[in-house]
C-alpha cells in the first residue's frame, strides 16, 4: 500500500505532542489553520475515551519504603519536565530523584489522566531498564514521585557531547530500550515516547527509561487513538490517526537508532507539518551517510516499515535480537549485567550532578492549592 502523499490534520482529533522541550495540546477543529486548544474532557468526549487505564492497579511488588517526605533534604535540581522539576534529594541513608509537580499546572494543562497513568504504570514496573518508582506523596499544592536516581545523565546530553555514537554504543542503548519495551509489551503497555532525552544512565553506565507520561495500558490486543508522542518519533499510523498499538514503539526504536548513529532524527523540522509529511514518505529513500553500515541500514528499514504488521519484531519484539546488526552482541551477558558498558559516566559520589545541566532556582509552573482529589492515589 502506498503511503498518502500529504499529511493533513484530520479534524476532530486530539493532538497532544511534545516538541523537544515544550508540550502542546490542541484540538483540531477544521483543518490545519484552526488549531484550537481545548480541555482534555472535551478531547476525551470526542474520542469516546477517558484515557485512564482502569485496568492498571497499583502493584504490590513495591517494597514499602519507610521514607516520609519530611525526611528528604533537597540537594539540587536534576532536570525540568513539562510539569515540574526533578530534584536530587537525600534521606539519612541514601539519595533519590524526587519528581515534584505543581497540581495547579497539571490541571491547567489538563494532564491529570496522564500523570495518574504514569504513576499507575511505573508502580507496576520492576525492570533493570526502567527507572524504579519507590513511593509517591501529595500535599495541597504538589504531587511527588520518589525514584531511583540515575546520575550518569541523559543519553541526549552524551549525544550532544559526542555528536554521534558508534555501532557498539548504539547497540548497547538499543538493547536497553528493547529490554524495557519487551517488558512493557508483555504487560500490554505501549510506551510511546522513546527518545534520547528519556533514556538516563545510572552511575555505572546502564541505561534506563524514564518519563511514562505517554505510556498506556491497552486492552487485550487493543488499539488506541490518542495523538501523542514527540513529533520526530511518531509512527505513520499515529500521524494518520488510524489507531495504533504496541508496534509504534518498534517504529520509534528505528528512529532512536538512527538518531544515535547520525546525531539527529531522520524526520525533523521546526514545523511539525513538514515532519509529519516526511514521516509518511518513509525512510526508504533516505540518503544515508557513508559511515552507516549496511547492516544498520537494513535494521532501521526493517523497524521503520510503513505497515505496522511488517515491522521486524511485530508481535514479538524479541525477534529483533536476531538481526545481523546484533551479531555477536551478548544479550545474556547484557541482561545479567556481566558486560562492561561501552561508556562509563564520571560520577564521583551519590550527590555528584556534574552530568546534568544547571537549572534556575525559579520556574514558571502555575502554582496554587488544589484539593479536588484527582490525585488521591499519590
Ligand atoms: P521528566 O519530568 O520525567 O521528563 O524529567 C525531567 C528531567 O529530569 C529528565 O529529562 C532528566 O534529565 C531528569 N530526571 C528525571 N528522572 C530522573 C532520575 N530518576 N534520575 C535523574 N534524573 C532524572
Amino acid at each position: 500500500m502506498n503511503p498518502p502523499k500529504k499529511f493533513e490534520f484530520p479534524p476532530n482529533i486530539p493532538y497532544s505532542c511534545c516538541f523537544r522541550g515544550r508540550f502542546e495540546r490542541f484540538f483540531v477543529l477544521d483543518g490545519p489553520a484552526h488549531l484550537i486548544k481545548m480541555h482534555v474532557e472535551q478531547l476525551c468526549k470526542a474520542l469516546d475515551t477517558t484515557d485512564l487505564d482502569d485496568e492498571i492497579r497499583p502493584s504490590s511488588q513495591l517494597e514499602e519504603l519507610d521514607v516520609e517526605l519530611e525526611d528528604l533534604q533537597r540537594v539540587s535540581t536534576l532536570g525540568m519536565g513539562g510539569f515540574g522539576r526533578v530534584e536530587l534529594v537525600r534521606s539519612p541513608d541514601r539519595t533519590y530523584a524526587l519528581k515534584i509537580m505543581n497540581k495547579a499546572h497539571i490541571v491547567e494543562t489538563k494532564q491529570e489522566s496522564h500523570v495518574v497513568s504514569e504513576r499507575r504504570i511505573l508502580m507496576q514496573c520492576k525492570n533493570d531498564y526502567i527507572v524504579r518508582l519507590y513511593k509517591t506523596y501529595r500535599d495541597s499544592e504538589k504531587i511527588y514521585m520518589l525514584m531511583e536516581p540515575c546520575l550518569g545523565g541523559e543519553i541526549w546530553t552524551l549525544l550532544r557531547k559526542k555528536g554521534r555514537f558508534d555501532n557498539d554504543l548504539t547497540r548497547f542503548y538499543c538493547a536497553g530500550a528493547m529490554e524495557a519495551l519487551e517488558y512493557l509489551h508483555r504487560k500490554n503497555i505501549v510506551y510511546r515516547d522513546l527518545k534520547p532525552e528519556n533514556m538516563l544512565l545510572d552511575r555505572n553506565g546502564w541505561p534506563k527509561l524514564v518519563d511514562f507520561g505517554f505510556a498506556k495500558k491497552l486492552k487485550n490486543g487493543g488499539r488506541t487513538w490518542t495523538f501523542c508522542g514527540t513529533a520526530e518519533y511518531v509512527a505513520p499510523e499515529i500521524v494518520l490517526n488510524k489507531g495504533h498499538d504496541l508496534s509504534v514503539d518498534i517504529w520509534a526504536l528505528g528512529i532512536f537508532m538512527c538518531e544515535l548513529l547520525t546525531g539527529s532524527p531522520p524526520f525533523s523540522s521546526t514545523d511539525p507539518m513538514t515532519t509529519y509529511n516526511a514521516i509518511l514518505k518513509g525512510l526508504e529513500k533516505w540518503a544515508w551517510p557513508r559511515f552507516i553500515t549496511k547492516e544498520a541500514i537494513d535494521m532501521m528499514l526493517s523497524l521503520c516499515k510503513y505497515e505496522a504488521t511488517e515491522r521486524l519484531g511485530f508481535g514479538d519484539i524479541g525477534e529483533i535480537r536476531h538481526h545481523t546488526w546484533f551479531d555477536n552482541f551478548d544479550f545474556v551477558g547484557f541482561r545479567a549485567h556481566r558486560m562492561r558498558p561501552p561508556y562509563i559516566p564520571s560520577v564521583s559520589n551519590d550527590v555528584d550532578i556534574s552530568n546534568f545541566d544547571i537549572f534556575p532556582a525559579f520556574d514558571n509552573f502555575t502554582s496554587g492549592v488544589d484539593e479536588s482529589g484527582w490525585d488521591i492515589e499519590f
